[in-house]
């Protein structure tokens, strides 16, 4: 069984790309930035918002990070994207989600311009990526893209399984996986025999917040599988997929942590440098 460290793999991804600002620094005698807004004081969003900005410094990216009081009034975030919109040291605007509830997530996403929309959501690089068009990928899908490339290069005709159809996570992984040959089924909440799914599955990658929801007899022995899920517990943290069970049984895993969140931050930085290429 392959345990497939991404804690490593984010390190290495964080080192390439230290390289690459240098030359970048070199070539155009400035550095890509970023830009984060952070509003309110949730926990977990602060703890977010910290670790992207120390990564985004380790590899030598400008970065910002914009706090605004959880009342903050929704006309005033959207007049800080366009004024960052225009800016030419911003490479990528990412404002920390969940947002509070009087700010429309969808008009604060359709704010920023989608060639700074490091975290691709806005509707054009959704659209991007189901058109196989250029354009900003979400960050975990890449990175659990990057860390199953690793373990199988060729993907043709496997077949693959989300769990979960979110924007975020599940329709993004889905539009890559299909890029690359597998064929795609999306499950959901609603989906009937869910474990017969997963059972037909060479790769299975489960981003749905229900603890260990994906059992040891579930999975199909040789199958890639991917957690994106991380639920508190009393034993600290755990992922959508019952690890010990199904590790007895998968060709490979993410463990969780130090899995695919280590990737999110480093494909963060890259979709920052990769929007600084594309706007010189
Ligand atoms: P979401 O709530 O937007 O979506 C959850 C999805 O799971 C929905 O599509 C829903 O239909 C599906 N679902 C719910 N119950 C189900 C069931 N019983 N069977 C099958 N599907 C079911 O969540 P999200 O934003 O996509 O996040 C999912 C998980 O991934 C969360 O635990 C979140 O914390 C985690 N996450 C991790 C990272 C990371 O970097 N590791 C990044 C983003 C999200």
């Amino acid at each position: 069984m392959i345990l497939i460290d991404g804690k490593k793999e984010a390190a290495k991804l964080r080192e390439d790309l230290k390289q690459e600002v240098l030359g970048l620094k070199k070539k155009f005698n400035k550095v890509p930035g970023l830009t984060v807004i952070l509003i309110g004081d949730m926990a977990p969003s602060q703890i977010y918002v910290r670790n992207k900005e120390k990564s985004a410094n380790e590899v030598g990216l400008k970065s910002e990070v914009i706090k605004y009081p959880e009342a903050i009034e929704e006309k005033t975030v959207l007049e800080k994207i366009e004024e960052l919109n225009k800016d030419q040291t911003v490479s990528g605007i990412l404002v920390q989600l969940p947002l509070p509830k009087h700010i429309d997530k969808q008009k604060v996403i359709e704010t920023i311009d989608p060639s700074k929309d490091v975290d691709g959501l806005h509707p054009m690089n959704v659209g991007n990526l189901s058109s196989g068009y250029q354009g900003s990928i979400p960050c975990t899908p890449l990175g659990c893209y990057l860390l199953i490339k690793k373990v199988e290069p060729n993907l043709t005709g496997k077949k693959a399984v989300m769990i979960g159809r979110s924007n975020l996570n599940g329709k993004a992984m889905a539009q890559l996986l299909l890029q690359e040959d597998c064929t795609v089924t999306i499950t959901h909440s609603k989906t009937k025999n869910l474990k017969a799914e997963c059972l037909a599955a060479d790769i299975i990658v489960a981003a749905v917040g229900i603890k260990e929801l994906v059992k040891g007899d579930w999975v199909k022995k040789d199958a890639i599988v991917i957690d994106v899920g991380i639920n508190k517990t009393d034993k600290g943290l755990v992922g959508d997929v019952a690890f010990e069970e199904v590790s007895r049984v998968a060709k490979a895993i993410t463990p969780v942590p130090g899995g695919v969140g280590p990737m999110t931050i480093a494909c963060l930085l890259k979709n920052t440098i990769e929007c600084f290429k594309r706007s010189n």
